[in-house]
């Protein structure tokens, strides 16, 4: 295949109607999931879970992955070969999307329902005998789940390949989510079923999420309240996930923990806070909404475990001392004149603010949704980390979230990056997939590392058998025997 170049400049041709930008979101994977619900009215979900890319090859009518053992075997009529495909993709990674877009179906070079194909999206049988153009949001999708994609690494496989990495890498990226810290018995609070969320039901909320809403916070912080002795931290223990961490910063190799959790046990096994960035913040400080005066967490960890809304000492000392003062509270009444008689008659709640000061609530410095994310993750990872970084360790989440979900696109693609949990994930192509239990799967690897993670909940004698995924040649599943 000989596909021609576009150069920048060019006399313009027809405009693409394949609109691309269109789901190129940061979370590719939810915009992937609503545009495919779109373009097929047939198809019905009731998750909007990226893993049910797989789950779409079931039934008739849905949209179906294509895999290259298929492509190679060339058992779909019309579809591309497997070396067509592949020098599509890399003709699409090399030139980007929009220049990939104009040689292709803006210049009518190949059609769009073929071109699907090259990106693993078999047309669906609902579109058949439709124009070329029906396939145009398929495309669009197609193009920008393989243009996010990071190609594997080929050279990188087995779990040899995995402790050769940790033993000669220098400045590791470790991502982790709520999977590292389930053996502690903190809830994965994301999680729909089995986590916190369940527990939330009684709250009349209409979406669990709203717990986490900073304008439901401000306009009741007892919601969040309720709960969150629940996800706080209450004694301080780590897991042998987080003492691997600290291991990998004692041998100097640890560049930055980026963690979606907001729990702060990192800093219980004695990771340093300059190592870690927090990226959904936690519990380890936490700010007045009013005044901004921000406090350690621990100083509001007991009332927050005995559900009591904690206030902000600093606005309370303020609110007393104006208290003190000549017509401290009569101020703001004194501006009002006329209306004043008129609310001595009126049990009036609303003007409560008005009348008596309360003081700030203390809100722990977790990111709640529609606050803006701590700032220090782009900037360490953009101006810092992605030049230094040489390996890349995802540990204990399905990486849906952003920022973290971002990070391994973010990152050179010539980087290894190895994964470590319970799911495989499909949205992201690591090089080495190393399934089970966390705790597990690192105490195996430093054992073959020959490096000492000790740790209460490692039986000494701990045997781990690892078992290789068929047909995956990089996937494999560890298992400690007994357990
Ligand atoms: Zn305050």
């Amino acid at each position: 295949m000989d596909l021609v170049p576009a150069p920048s400049g060019e006399t313009p041709v027809k405009t693409p109607v394949v609109e691309v930008e269109a789901v190129d979101l940061a979370e590719q994977v939810n915009a992937e999931t609503v545009a495919l619900e779109e373009a097929s009215s047939d198809y019905e979900t009731d998750s909007d879970d990226s893993e049910n890319w797989e789950l779409m090859s079931n039934g008739d009518n849905t949209i179906q992955i294509l895999r290259d053992e298929q492509l190679h075997d060339g058992l779909v009529p019309g579809a591309c070969t497997l070396e067509e495909a592949i020098a599509y993709r890399k003709r699409l990674h090399d030139i980007g999307k929009a220049a990939f877009v104009e040689e292709t179906i803006a210049r009518e070079t190949v059609t769009a329902k073929k071109l699907c194909t090259a990106f693993g999206i078999v047309p669906p049988a609902f579109l058949e005998g439709a124009p070329d153009e029906a396939f145009h949001p398929l495309l669009a999708i197609a193009i920008s789940r393989e243009f996010s994609r990071r190609p594997k690494l080929p050279q990188y496989n087995s779990i040899d390949d995995a402790v050769k990495l940790l033993r000669e890498a220098k400045n590791i990226i470790v991502l982790t989510g709520a999977g590292i810290s389930t053996s502690l018995g903190i809830p994965d609070f994301r999680s729909k079923d089995t986590g916190l969320y369940s527990k939330l039901a009684h709250l009349g909320l209409s979406d669990p999420q709203e717990v986490f809403d900073i304008h439901v916070f401000r306009e009741d912080p007892s919601i969040f309240f309720s709960i969150a002795k629940d996800i706080l931290p209450t004694e301080k223990k780590f897991s042998p996930t987080h003492g691997f961490i600290k291991l990998l910063q004692d041998k100097g190799k640890l560049l930055t923990n980026y963690t979606q959790n907001i729990d702060n046990i990192e800093a219980n096994a004695g990771v340093l806070p300059e190592n870690i960035v927090q990226c959904h913040g936690s519990f380890a400080t936490a700010t007045c909404v009013k005044c901004q005066h921000k406090v350690n967490g621990d100083a509001i960890f007991n009332e927050i475990k005995e559900g009591i809304i904690p206030e902000c000492t600093v606005c309370r000392k303020r609110i007393a001392e104006e208290g003190l003062k000549p017509q401290g509270l009569k101020r703001k009444r004194s501006t009002n004149g006329q209306q004043k008689d008129r609310k001595e008659f009126e049990d009036s709640s609303d003007e409560d603010d008005y009348e008596i000061p309360t003081p700030g609530v203390m809100k722990p410095d977790i990111t709640f949704f529609g606050e803006d994310l701590p700032d220090e993750f782009g900037q360490r990872l953009i101006h810092r980390d992605r030049e230094l970084a040489d390996l890349v360790i995802v540990i204990g989440t399905s990486l849906k979230v952003a920022p973290v979900a971002e990070v391994p696109g973010i990152l050179p693609r010539n980087v290894p990056q190895i994964y470590i949990s319970r799911t495989p994930v499909s949205h992201t192509g690591f090089d080495i997939d190393m399934l089970g239990d966390c705790d597990v799967v690192v105490s195996e690897l430093c054992r073959r590392a020959g490096w000492d993670l000790q740790h209460q909940m490692i039986p000494v004698d701990e045997k781990v058998e690892v078992t290789p995924v068929e047909g995956y040649e990089s996937r494999h599943v560890f298992k400690a025997i007994g357990a």
